[in-house]
C-alpha cells in the first residue's frame, strides 16, 4: 500500500497557500507538481493541483492530519467552519473532494450539508466524504449517507499516514474517475457538433446514444429516439445477406464499411454510408457498435440534408400552402374578376407567373432565360440574331431533364429510376420470355360489334356525361364488363367525326375498337382497356377547349384520338425498365429503347392494316395517312416518361412563355401574333405531345374517388412487378413499390410533386383547366393528409 507514495510525482514547484482560510499546518514536505498527465483512451488529459475543502467545526487531531496530508499531497487545501462557509468557498472554487466531519452533529448536520454541496450545479465531479465515529458496538449501514450524496465514509483516525493514504486512494481512484469523466462532456460536445450522424447502441442493438445530426437525417426530434428502449430502425432495403455480413463483422469484433439503407422516422429508407464499428468494453467482449454515417458522394450534403429535416415541419407546411396557394391563388383571381370570359385569360395569367418561375431546370431553360434576357437590352440586329439562336434551340434536341434536384426522396428516386431509366442492369444470366399468349388477337374471335345506335340502354347512360370530366370511367368499365374502350370509343370517335374523316364505315371503326381492345390484357390491374379508355376521354377533352382546337386541325384531333386508344395496347403490365433487365424478346426488338412505347405504336399499326376488316385507314389517301400515322406514332412515343422533362420544358418555352410575353405587352387581342404561336407546326407537335401526356396522367387531376381507384390500380400493378421480381432474382426497379412497405400517400406526393403539378400547370395556363386543378389540388391534400397520420393505405380505416 505504502508504494503509492513512490508514484507520485514530486516536483520544486511550490505553491504558496494565500488564503486566510488555507490550511495552515506547518509542512515541511515538498508539494506535489500542479499539472499531472492523465491518459484517457487517446485523449490526453491534465490534472490541475487537486483542490480540497475541510468541513470542520473545529481544529482537532483529525482534520490537522488531513492537512498535512493535503499538504504531503500536494493538493490545496481550504478549511471551512460552517456549512455556509462550505458551500461559499465550494461555489468559489469547486473542489475536488470535500471531506466534511460528520462526526458531531452539534455543530452542524453533515447530512443536510451534503445534499445542499450536491445541489450545485458544477457538484457532480465532486468526490464528498464523511468522517464519522468508529462505531462502538454495531456497525451501521453507509446508505443514508450515500442517500444524501456522500461518496465514502471514513472511520475517523487521526493518524497522518492513515488520512494520507486514505487521500491517495481517493486520488488515484474516484477523484481521477471523475476527471475522466468531466473530459466526457468534451467528447459528447465534439459528437453534439459533429456533422456526420454517430449513433452509439449496445451490443443488444438497443440505441444508447444518437447525436442531432443523427436525429436530423433521420427525421427524429432531439432525444425521441432515446425516450424508449428501441432498437436501431432497419430498412427492409437491405439485402438479408447484407445485414448477415453486417453483424458477423461486428461479432467478430471487426469494423464494418459501406452503403446501408438506413430507415428514418417517416418510414422511408435512405442510402447512407455507413462505418460501423464494435466497441470492446469489459470482459473483452463487445459493448457498444458506433455506427458513422457519410452521406453519399457528396460531402457538403449532411449539412444541407439536417439543415432541410431540421426545417421539416415547416417545409412541410410551406409546401402545403404553396401548393394550396397556387391553387387558390388561380381559382381567387378567376372569382374576383367580374368580367366573365375576361376571368379565364387573367387567370391563365396567374398560371404563366408561375411556369416563368417553373422548377423544371434544364440547362436548355436556363441558356434561353439568359437569352431571352440579353436579348431586351440588345440592339435590333443582335435581338434578330437571337432570335433565331432561339428557334434552332427549340427545335433540336437540346432538351434533357436534370434530375437529382429530389433525389433523397425514394418514391421520387424509384419513380424515376424506374419510369424514366430504361434500367438495363447486369443480369445473371436467367432470360425473361415476354409471355405471348394473349398477344394479337384476331378478329372473328369476337361478338359482332354493335352499333351506335344499339348500344345497351344501361351502357349508353352511363356515357351520357362523357363530355364531362367528372364522367366515371369505372362504371363504364362494370357496364361493358371490361369493355369499355368499345363503347366509349364508339361514342366518341363518332362525336367528333372520326369515320368522317376518315371515309370509312362504322363496322370498320367498331371492329377497329374491338380489336384494339381485345389487345390490352384484362389481367393487369393498371394498363388495361379502361386506362386506355380513359386516357381517350381525357384527349376528348381537352380536344375541346378553346385554345387546344384553336391550334390543331381535324387531322391532329383524329390522331390524338386514335394515339389515345391505342398508347398503351398490349401493355405487360410491366415497365420498361423491367422489361431491358429481363432481356424480354421486346426489349432486344427495340434495342432497350422507348421499348414499350414502340411496341404499341407498331402494334397498333400492324393490328390495324393486317385485316381490311378493321383497318381505318384503308380509305385514305397515301399523303393524308402518313401524316396522320406520323402524329399518331409521335403521340404514342411522348407518352414515354424519359422524355418527360424534355416534351414539358419545349412546351413552356415554345408556347407558354411566348404566349405569355404577349400577354404581358398587352398584345393579346393581337390574334395574329397568338394564331402564329398556336398554330405552327412544329408546336402543333408540342401541342399534341402535352395533350396525350396530360391524358395519360392525368389520374391526379380526376375527382377524389376515381384519383384513389387510379392510384391503387397503379400500385397494385408495380407491387405485382416486385414480386416478379424478387421470384425471379432480377434487379428491383421500384423498391418502395413493395406491397409489405409501400405507402401509396407517399408514392402520390412524389409522383404529383415531380410530374404532375408543373405539367399540369403549363398545360393550365395553356387549355384553362380550373377544376382539374381544384382535383389535384384537393386530392394532394388528401395524400398528404393521410401521410400525416402515416396512413400507408389508399383510405383512412373506417372510424
Ligand atoms: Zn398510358
Amino acid at each position: 500500500m505504502m508504494g503509492c507514495a513512490s508514484s507520485i510525482h514530486i516536483s520544486d514547484r511550490v505553491n504558496h497557500s494565500e488564503d486566510s482560510q488555507n490550511c495552515s499546518h506547518p509542512g515541511h514536505i515538498k508539494p506535489q507538481s500542479t499539472l499531472t498527465e492523465v491518459q484517457f483512451g487517446p485523449m490526453k488529459l491534465y490534472e490541475d493541483q487537486l483542490q480540497v475543502l475541510l468541513v470542520f467545526a473545529k481544529d482537532d487531531a483529525q482534520s490537522n492530519s488531513f492537512c498535512w496530508a493535503c499538504e504531503r499531497a500536494g493538493f490545496r487545501c481550504n478549511v471551512a467552519r460552517t456549512p455556509e462557509a462550505a458551500l461559499e468557498s465550494f461555489q468559489e472554487k469547486n473542489h475536488d473532494l470535500i471531506i466534511i466531519d460528520h462526526r458531531h452533529s452539534r455543530y452542524f448536520d453533515a447530512e443536510a450539508l451534503c445534499p445542499s454541496i450536491r445541489g450545485i450545479s458544477c457538484s457532480h465531479n465532486t468526490v464528498i466524504v464523511a468522517v464519522v465515529k468508529r462505531p462502538d458496538r454495531e456497525e451501521a449501514t453507509v446508505m443514508p449517507l450515500i442517500s444524501a450524496g456522500f461518496n465514502r465514509r471514513y472511520v475517523e483516525n487521526s493518524n497522518m499516514m492513515s488520512c494520507y493514504n486514505e487521500l491517495l486512494q481517493l486520488h488515484h481512484g474516484e477523484i481521477r474517475a471523475q476527471i475522466k469523466l468531466r473530459a466526457c462532456n468534451a467528447v459528447f460536445t465534439a459528437l453534439e457538433q459533429s456533422q456526420e450522424a454517430i449513433e452509439i447502441s449496445s451490443e443488444d442493438h438497443f440505441i444508447q446514444y444518437v447525436n442531432p445530426a443523427y436525429e436530423c437525417i433521420m427525421g427524429y426530434q432531439r432525444g425521441e429516439l432515446l425516450k424508449e428502449n428501441t432498437e436501431v430502425p432497419k430498412s427492409e432495403k437491405n439485402k438479408p445477406d447484407l445485414l448477415e455480413n453486417i453483424s458477423s463483422c461486428i461479432r467478430r469484433g471487426k469494423e464494418w464499411q459501406g452503403v446501408y439503407y438506413a430507415k428514418k422516422k417517416n418510414g422511408d429508407s435512405v442510402q447512407q454510408n455507413v462505418k460501423m464499428t464494435p466497441v470492446v468494453g469489459q470482459g473483452g467482449k463487445i459493448r457498444h457498435c458506433v455506427s458513422v454515417t457519410r452521406p453519399l458522394n457528396d460531402h457538403n450534403k449532411t449539412e444541407k440534408s439536417c439543415e432541410r429535416v431540421q426545417a421539416e415541419s415547416q417545409t412541410d407546411i410551406q409546401q402545403f400552402s404553396k401548393h394550396k396557394d397556387r391553387r387558390k391563388g388561380s381559382l381567387d383571381v378567376r372569382s374576383t374578376t367580374s368580367r366573365g370570359s375576361d376571368g379565364s385569360s387573367q387567370r391563365r395569367h396567374s398560371s404563366m407567373a408561375r411556369i416563368h418561375s417553373m422548377t423544371i431546370e434544364a440547362p436548355i431553360t436556363k441558356v434561353i432565360n439568359i437569352i431571352n434576357a440579353a436579348q431586351e437590352s440588345s440592339p435590333m440586329p443582335v435581338a434578330e440574331a437571337l432570335d433565331r439562336v432561339l428557334e434552332i434551340l427549340r427545335t433540336t434536341e437540346l432538351y434533357s431533364p436534370q434530375l437529382g434536384t429530389k433525389e433523397e426522396d425514394p418514391h421520387t428516386n424509384d419513380l424515376v429510376g424506374g419510369l424514366m431509366t430504361d434500367g438495363l442492369r447486369r443480369l445473371s444470366g436467367n432470360e425473361y420470355i415476354l409471355a405471348t399468349k394473349q398477344l394479337h388477337h384476331i378478329p372473328g374471335h369476337l361478338t359482332t360489334p354493335l352499333s351506335l345506335n344499339d348500344i345497351p340502354p344501361c351502357i349508353a347512360q352511363t356515357m351520357e356525361n362523357e363530355d364531362s370530366w367528372d364522367f366515371d370511367i369505372f362504371n363504364l368499365e362494370s357496364a361493358t364488363v371490361k369493355r369499355p374502350l368499345s363503347y366509349l370509343g364508339l361514342k366518341i370517335f363518332s362525336r367528333f367525326g372520326v369515320c368522317e374523316f376518315l371515309s370509312c364505315p362504322e363496322a370498320t371503326l367498331r371492329s377497329w375498337l374491338q380489336i384494339i381492345e381485345a389487345n390490352y390484357h384484362s389481367s393487369n390491374s393498371y394498363h388495361n382497356s379502361t386506362h386506355a379508355a380513359d386516357v381517350l376521354h381525357a384527349t376528348a377533352y381537352f380536344l375541346c377547349k378553346e385554345r387546344v382546337k384553336q391550334s390543331l386541325d381535324p387531322i391532329d384531333e383524329v390522331a390524338a384520338l386514335i394515339a389515345a386508344a391505342v398508347h398503351d395496347v398490349d401493355h405487360p403490365g410491366r415497365t420498361n425498365s423491367f422489361l431491358c433487365n429481363a432481356g424480354s424478346e421486346l426489349a432486344i426488338l427495340y434495342n432497350d429503347t422507348a421499348v414499350l412505347e414502340s411496341h404499341h405504336a407498331a402494334l397498333a399499326f400492324q393490328i390495324t392494316t393486317r385485316d381490311d376488316k378493321c383497318n381505318i385507314f384503308k380509305n385514305m389517301e397515301r399523303n393524308e395517312y402518313r401524316t396522320l400515322r406520323q402524329a399518331v406514332i409521335d403521340m404514342v412515343l411522348a407518352t414515354e416518361m424519359t422524355k418527360h422533362f424534355e416534351h414539358v420544358n419545349k412546351f413552356v418555352n415554345s408556347i407558354n412563355k411566348p404566349l405569355a410575353a404577349l400577354e404581358e405587352n398587352g398584345d393579346s387581342s393581337d390574334e395574329d401574333s397568338v394564331q402564329n404561336i398556336l398554330t405552327a407546326p412544329e408546336n402543333r407537335i408540342l401541342v399534341k405531345r402535352m395533350l396525350i401526356k396530360c391524358a395519360d396522367i392525368s389520374n391526379p387531376c380526376r375527382p377524389l374517388e376515381l384519383c384513389i381507384e387510379w392510384a391503387g390500380r397503379i400500385s397494385e400493378e408495380y407491387f405485382a412487378q416486385t414480386d416478379e421480381e424478387k421470384q425471379q432474382g432480377l434487379p428491383v426497379v421500384m423498391p418502395v413499390f413493395d406491397r409489405n412497405t409501400c405507402s401509396v400517400p407517399k408514392s402520390q406526393i412524389s409522383f404529383i410533386d415531380y410530374f404532375i403539378t408543373d405539367m399540369f400547370d403549363a398545360w393550365d395556363a395553356f387549355a384553362d383547366l380550373p377544376n382539374l386543378m381544384q382535383h389535384l389540388d384537393n386530392n394532394f391534400r388528401y395524400w398528404k393528409s393521410l401521410d400525416e397520420k402515416k396512413l400507408h393505405s389508399l383510405r383512412p380505416p373506417p372510424e
